[in-house]
């Protein structure tokens, strides 16, 4: 299916086409009709599969025969909620560029940055307003945003809000919108409460759900290594010198993990950059801007600051610490294998974390290979009901004891 038989206004398909899409993504030949027939539609569909587009390219069509409306006074017709900053201004450029040849005017409104730019912007007027949900609440109740005008309502990366605690904020911005209007929620997962939040705000909604068993794409390569928590840094040093080549994305699982392995790979040699929340925002834009244009070849990030964004062409991913959610190892992992390239992710699993990887292998129904053939190694657990229970000082030294062992033989 090509992008014009999508029943698309014809300068919306041109600038499509300058985006240089060449046929619609799976979410998007399904998600689009819907919304163009004003239905309430909930999408799951894997992180970098489009999603952003199947509600843009609809929702700048919706509204293409209003752009001239109030040309001077335009009121919000549609709002798209995402969970951060870096997702808002990325869903922006993708509004931009999409109805670049339309008069529809749209901007991004996000913390972290001072208000009063957004709010002259916003008393200019715009069509459609992408925000997080923090500014978005202080803006409104300083008055300077007006919904009652709203047509369409998005939650983007609804998952993700929910992990960071945004759900009642969502519910209080959902109350200040018309009671007739056109919801849409994107996920990358439908967890129970993503599902119990999408029937209070959700009514008859059409559910596209786009392969929800296969939880991590089939082009990624998945490696596990066992070692003590103090040699983490050691074989990521080995593994950067002698396996791993390209673009990389580190995971840290805390802020001064992130910072700290940052300065050891910059002695070391290496181009980073990393991100975290503690940045200031420009730090973080230009930290995303280096690592996609080759500047720095390994981007460190903790989840919250990485998840959702666009980053395309990664060669492997490092877990240096296992998440203890199993979800976000599939959504980290979903960085790399991305549009039918091969990927490979490396997870490096301490002790403390046995019953980390006993979940995620339980969420991607499969054992995660595990090498052995590294210069840490300790004892592989065995994943027992009982010993994932319990991980006994008594069963740590033991484990190090028999690291020692094998240490010999690489040394
Ligand atoms: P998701 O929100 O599902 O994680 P995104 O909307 O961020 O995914 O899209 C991932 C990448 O795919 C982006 O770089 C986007 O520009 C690109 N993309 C989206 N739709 C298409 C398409 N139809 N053809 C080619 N690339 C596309
Ligand atoms: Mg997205």
């Amino acid at each position: 299916m090509q992008f014009k038989e999508l029943p698309l206004h014809q300068k919306i398909l041109k600038a499509v086409a300058e985006a240089r899409f060449h046929k619609p993504t799976l979410v998007q030949r399904r998600a689009i009709p819907e919304i163009l027939n004003k239905k309430n539609v909930i999408v799951s569909a894997q992180t970098g599969t489009g999603k952003t587009a199947a509600f843009a390219l609809p929702i700048i069509n919706l509204l293409f025969d209003k752009q001239d409306v109030e040309k001077d006074e335009k009121k919000i017709k549609a709002l798209v909620i995402t969970p951060t900053r870096e997702l808002a201004i990325q869903i922006l450029a993708n509004f931009k560029s999409y109805s670049k040849y339309s008069n529809l005017r749209s901007t991004a409104v996000f913390g972290g940055v001072s208000l009063e730019p957004q709010k002259e912007i916003l008393a200019k007027g715009v069509d459609i307003l992408i925000a997080t949900p923090g500014r978005l609440i202080d803006l409104h109740m300083q008055g300077n945003i007006d919904l009652s005008q709203l047509e369409i309502f998005v939650l983007d990366e609804a998952d993700l809000m929910l992990d960071m605690g945004f759900i009642n904020d969502i519910k209080k911005i959902e109350k200040h919108c018309p009671r007739k209007k056109q919801t849409l929620l994107f996920s990358a997962t439908i967890p129970e409460k993503i599902d119990e939040l999408a029937k209070t705000l959700l009514k008859n909604a059409v559910k596209v759900d786009i392969n929800p068993e296969e939880t991590t794409a089939k082009n990624i390569g998945q490696l596990l290594y066992y070692l003590p928590k103090k040699n983490k840094t050691d074989l990521c040093l080995h593994l950067l010198r002698n396996t791993i080549n390209g673009k990389i994305i580190i995971f840290r699982r805390t802020k001064f993990g992130v910072d700290k392995l940052e300065q050891t790979l910059l002695k070391n040699g290496y181009t980073v950059a990393s991100i975290h929340g503690d940045k200031s925002q420009g730090v973080r834009n230009k930290a995303i801007e280096d690592f996609k244009s080759k500047k720095a070849s390994i981007l460190i990030a903790t989840d919250v600051a990485a998840r959702g964004i666009d980053i395309t062409n990664v060669d492997a991913i490092i877990n240096f610490d296992i998440p203890n959610v199993p979800e976000t190892y599939v959504h980290r992992i979903g960085r790399t294998g991305r549009a039918g390239k091969s990927g490979i992710a490396f997870s490096f699993c301490s002790p403390d974390e046995n019953n980390y990887i006993k979940d995620i292998e339980t969420l991607i129904e499969k054992p995660i290979k595990v090498i052995d053939e590294h210069p840490y190694p300790i004892n592989k657990p065995k994943h027992t009901k009982k010993q994932s229970n319990t991980v006994s000082k008594h069963k740590k030294s033991r484990k190090s004891a028999a690291s020692k062992k094998k240490k010999k033989r690489w040394y």
